[in-house]
């Protein structure tokens, strides 16, 4: 094993220190069997070479933890921002929102979910969520028609592997409210149609047929027979359902009719922070009895309750779902764009890394992380979306 910092403890920074980047083809390379273990870096984007006496010079790509790992963001709201800032493109990169490609690229991010929010609350948008939404859709398909190169849209989970491998980003969609589908099972079909793969039964707001977490009735009153519908055509078309704001009687009445494990894609723990966006143990206890995950989410007033929150913060929830149900049942829903201040340290969608890390020195261990950053979604995209896309879909 090759000391790669010379043992004076400086590590990456003192590697870097060095001018490594000169490099010359390796005079003897069938000669030479040399095993290069890096189990000092967490992450770091770049190329090590190495000098070895006698001459002989070669230089290798760090593969680091955070890069050899799949990461899904659950949930990320530029499409909303975009809806704003029409003119928002994904590249080149930006010095504000919180996402475009190079910063996906930056962060690691190897699938990436899109929520479709439409405020039911303003203007307009209030009578026609389902039309504005196709405005919403209009913007996603623009901007995966410009760049092809770095990121393509995934409808299954065979489709995101694929992409992946193609080292491109896998683009999945969201729609985040179920009143955006105007009390129409049509709509939800068409929405499925497009793309979409998860949808968040409520937002803020409750409906004719599901209650919000925000409700002063989300104890008491749950899914109408409509709302079981929903939950009956998203179980048949393949649409994983999320209970991010969805209200304590709709969620249990969801699981008592849903066959499909469930998420929360963007919530915390209310044990460590009291808030109505966030889940009792007895919640989080159910979606993981049924095989789901809760995406822990970046927002400082939901995870901290003020302001501000670091890092540990984040940790903070995510120590407690995994202490409570299991390591399987965590992963990541940052719902960056969708929030006006961030976590000091995961400022936007390249600071992944920056959790990994922060991880790892917490005392996770390389496959907590590959469980929490990638595999335990996949395992639920893969049960609920594995099957191929439907070309005849339900009635
Ligand atoms: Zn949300």
């Amino acid at each position: 094993m090759i000391q790669l910092d010379g043992g004076n403890d400086g590590g990456l920074s003192g590697i870097y220190g060095k001018s490594f980047r000169q490099s010359r083809e390796l005079s003897k390379p069938a000669a030479l069997p040399l095993t290069i273990i890096y189990d000092k870096f967490a992450y770091a984007g770049d190329t090590v070479s190495v000098t070895i006496t006698g001459g002989e010079h070669f230089e290798t790509t760090l593969e680091t933890i955070h890069n050899g790992l799949t990461l899904i963001d659950l949930h990320n709201d530029l499409l909303e921002q975009m809806l704003i800032d029409t003119v928002y493109h994904w590249m080149p990169e930006h010095s504000y929102h919180h996402t475009d490609i190079p910063r996906l690229i930056k962060g690691g991010v190897d699938i990436q979910f899109f929520a479709i929010w439409i405020s039911p609350n303003s203007g307009s948008y209030t009578s026609n969520p389902y039309q504005v939404a196709q405005a919403a859709l209009s913007l996603f398909n623009r901007e995966l028609d410009l760049y092809p190169d770095y990121i393509r849209q995934a409808t299954t989970f065979d489709e995101t592997i694929s992409i992946n491998y193609g080292n491109k980003i896998a683009a999945v969609l969201g729609v985040e409210g179920g009143h955006t589908i105007e009390d129409d099972i049509d709509n939800l079909i068409a929405l499925y149609n497009a793309g979409m793969r998860y949808m968040t039964i409520t937002w803020n707001n409750s409906t004719d047929w599901a209650v919000s977490a925000q409700d002063a009735r989300s104890e008491t009153v749950g899914l109408s027979d409509f709302g079981r519908e929903v939950i009956r055509t998203m179980d048949s078309l393949g649409i994983i359902i999320d209970v991010s704001h969805v209200g304590i009687k709709t969620v249990q009445d969801i699981l008592a009719t849903t066959t499909n494990p469930i998420v929360a894609s963007h919530s915390g723990a209310r044990a460590v922070y009291d808030h109505y966006r966030n889940l009792y143990d007895y919640q989080i206890e159910a979606i993981a009895d049924v095989g789901g995950v809760v995406g822990v989410v970046f927002y400082p007033y939901f995870i901290s309750g003020s302001r501000t929150a670091s890092i540990d913060d984040v940790i903070a929830h995510i120590d407690h779902i995994a202490d409570l149900v299991g390591i399987d049942h965590v992963a990541l829903g940052s719902d960056f764009d969708g929030i006006e201040v961030t976590v000091t340290g995961l400022e936007d969608v390249s600071m992944f890394p920056d959790l990994t890390l922060a991880l790892l020195e917490h005392g996770y261990t390389r496959d907590d992380l590959a469980k929490i950053l990638g595999k335990n979604f996949q395992r639920v995209f893969e049960q609920v979306c594995g099957k191929p896309p439907a070309k005849y879909v339900y009635r």
